[in-house]
């Protein structure tokens, strides 16, 4: 897969200079690590201090949109025909029970997209020239829920990206898979993206009762200093409940370690966004 999307010399597309709004992509390539749950709690987060918010779902199996109470009857117009041209943002976003955060919902259809148009030159561009939008200058921030591999999907998103935030599993695997991911990062910016930052690193699901948790921070921590924020979000049976009912966690109790975390976090990415814009 990988060189199917690398291999070939792409079409690019320039930068723009000046950021007006900043499109993170939330990646890795292992499922079950919190991508989706860090997407809908940092918009929510995000939306909740009054940025406007839009989430991108470009999994099929729609767990951001389901999440966010988005029936599978309302999504009309999805991730999908926007990344075809059947759709522009304005036209496929749809609002969320959240002020402030709107999201473009994903189907089933997004499976069929890789070998519709692997042939195509402009495929891992799709994403970015939709995000070129004036609809899509309107929010402050677009965080863009990726699939656990990296296909064409994650590609578009990371080529479509100011920066990617890596959820990361307190777990046995997790430094081996982030060196992965950030081997494949250094070869979206020789691609399709130069300019492709590190947001963060996140640490999800930690347990401070697991002797290996605790080492797996402090090993994040030396390999990759201050990119991972320093908020951890801690394993919490309220976050793992709150899609069911179609809600962030933070709506379905915001009182919960895991919202107040998620919460916390989102004024990490605040803060260090101020600075990175002041510098
Ligand atoms: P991904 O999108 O990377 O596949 P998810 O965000 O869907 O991962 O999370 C995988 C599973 O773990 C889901 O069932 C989710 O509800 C649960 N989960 C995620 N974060 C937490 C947490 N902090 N505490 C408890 N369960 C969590
Ligand atoms: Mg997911």
């Amino acid at each position: 897969m990988k060189s199917a999307i690398f291999g070939t010399k792409l079409f690019k597309f320039g930068c723009g200079m000046f950021e007006k709004n900043r499109i993170i992509t939330i990646a890795n390539q292992k499922g079950g690590v919190g991508k989706t749950t860090t997407a809908i709690n940092l918009a929510t987060a995000l939306a909740a201090i009054g940025e406007r918010v839009l989430i991108v779902d470009l999994d099929p199996q729609g767990n951001a949109s389901t999440g966010l109470g988005i029936d599978r009857k309302d999504r009309k117009l999805s991730s999908y025909d926007v990344l075809v041209g059947e759709a522009d943002i304005g036209q496929a976003v749809v609002e969320t029970a959240v002020p402030n955060l709107f999201i473009i919902p994903s189907t089933m259809d997004l499976l069929g997209f890789e070998m519709e148009i692997s042939q195509a030159s402009d495929r891992a561009f799709r994403l970015r020239r939709a995000l070129a939008s004036d609809d899509a200058l309107s929010f402050s921030y677009i965080l863009v829920d990726c699939p656990p591999s990296f296909n064409l999907l994650t590609m578009n998103a990371m080529a479509a990206a100011h920066s990617v935030l890596v959820p990361l599993q307190c777990e046995f695997f997790a430094l081996e898979g982030l060196s992965q991911l950030l081997e494949t990062v250094d070869q979206v910016r020789q691609t399709v993206n130069p300019s492709l930052d590190i947001q963060g690193i996140v640490l999800t699901m930690f347990d401070a009762r697991n002797n290996l948790a605790q080492q797996v921070v402090s090993d994040v921590r030396t390999y990759l200093g201050d990119k991972v924020y320093h908020t951890l979000i801690p394993r919490n049976v309220r976050v793992s409940e709150a899609p069911s009912y179609g809600k962030p966690a933070i709506l379905y109790d915001l009182k919960c370690a895991g919202s107040q975390a998620y919460l916390q976090l989102a004024s990490e990415v605040i803060q260090r966004e101020r600075r990175r814009k002041a510098a």
